[in-house]
């Protein structure tokens, strides 16, 4: 198969000529980091300045501010002492800004946007340069240990799907979440010296595929075949259709069991809309090329079947419980075993098998080019793509 994919090489005059074409070649990303909240401690470091989010008025600003509050009154958001009679503000620094939460403290760079929502309760944004929010992304995707080129791979696959989420939210209150839901996302604190450079290697670049932005999912492993994104989300994208990785049958996870009390499924079955017996058996009806359940049948005592199928089933059970839909079923009585395969949903880049590439001593871009066939690499900043938002 021929891989259509160009690496663009990224020289620092390619930087210097992108900062000094002016601020539109920089996308900012708002991530969703604190949600349905009553009140928020912070600090800031460096100069600062509060705004209002819709005008740009500056309200205040100053040099450092310590043991802040941001609570609310009736008319509208406060700060310290200070009411504003507004429902959008952003705080910005030169420096970093810290939360303090459940006993952790957080910096973050970029703006702090607070939203007040109709419930009074706080939506708070940090609105941050794409490159680094992938900085505080990549630490908790891979560890700051592995092969560069796996890391690197890894930035562009998350750079990409960044870019995705803002195309697809464009018109919501932010982009991403900061949480696993999108990619998980620690601000400054989760910088780390590794991961800063995968950053800096593969600046700007994203996959595309017939010049728009790819949806670059990934997990951890695939269990020896990638998934196609058709049986789950429907989407019929030619670089996400699923193939044999030979890359992984040494990673963590790569082989899984776990015992299960019937009565316990039929109780979490029948909590989430099914009316099911006690269950007798449960067995595999049909499987997908790629080996993933496609429906699972499970037979009552009094003879009763059900039909459920299995990516709803892990999703009932818990995805963290069932770690894929790639498994076989021992009845044991009253109990059964899942004897399973891989940790993910299993769609695009199987990350421990980029780090066995990587190994191997295969490029980020041929890494790219095995778990995104047909996708090409492009700068974001030099060819932006179709649908860039
Ligand atoms: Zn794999």
């Amino acid at each position: 198969m021929i891989r259509v994919l160009i690496a663009v090489g990224l020289l620092a005059g390619n930087c210097a000529y992108a900062r000094a074409a002016g601020p539109s070649k920089e996308k900012y990303v708002r991530v969703a980091i604190s949600n349905d909240i009553h009140e928020l401690n912070f600090s800031i470091r460096g100069k600062y300045k509060i705004l209002d989010l819709r005008s740009g008025a500056v309200l205040e600003e100053g040099r450092s501010l310590r043991e802040s509050r941001l609570s609310t009154h009736p008319g509208g958001i406060k700060i310290n002492n200070e009411e504003y009679p507004l429902r959008k503000i952003r705080v910005t620094s030169t420096r970093d800004i810290t939360l303090y939460q459940a006993d952790r403290a957080q910096r973050y760079r970029g703006a702090l946007d607070i939203i007040q929502k109709p419930n009074k309760k706080f939506l708070v944004v940090n609105t941050i340069e794409l490159e680094q929010y992938i900085r505080g992304v990549l630490y908790h995707e891979v560890s700051h240990r592995w092969p560069m080129e796996a890391m690197k791979a890894q930035a562009v696959a998350a750079r990409t799907y960044a870019l995705y989420q803002m195309k697809k939210n464009k018109n919501n209150e932010y982009d991403v979440t900061g949480d696993i839901y999108s990619q998980v996302y620690g601000g400054k604190n989760s910088e780390r010296f590794r991961t800063n450079i995968a950053v800096k290697r593969s600046l700007g670049e994203i996959l595309v595929y017939d010049h728009k932005i790819l949806p670059a999912y990934f997990h951890a492993s695939c269990g020896g075949h990638t998934e196609s994104a058709r049986n789950i989300w429907g989407e019929n994208l030619p670089p996400l259709s699923g193939a044999p990785c030979p890359f992984c049958a040494l990673a963590p996870h790569a082989n899984w069991k776990k015992n299960f009390r019937s009565k316990d499924i039929q109780d979490k079955l029948n909590a989430n809309g099914y009316t099911l017996g006690p269950i007798h058996d449960i067995h595999v009806v049909s499987r997908n090329q790629s080996g993933r359940i496609n429906n699972l049948v499970l037979t009552a005592r009094d003879g009763k079947t059900t039909t459920i199928p299995g990516i709803k089933f892990r999703a009932i059970i818990g995805p963290n419980i069932i770690k894929s839909n790639k498994y076989e079923i021992i009845m044991k009585g009253y109990y059964f075993d899942l004897v399973g395969k891989g940790w993910g949903h299993g769609v695009g880049m199987c990350q421990w098998g980029a780090h066995q590439m990587a190994e191997d001593r295969h490029k980020y871009d041929e890494i790219l080019a095995f778990y995104y066939p047909g996708a090409q690499i492009t700068d974001y900043r030099e060819q932006p793509p179709v649908d860039l938002p």
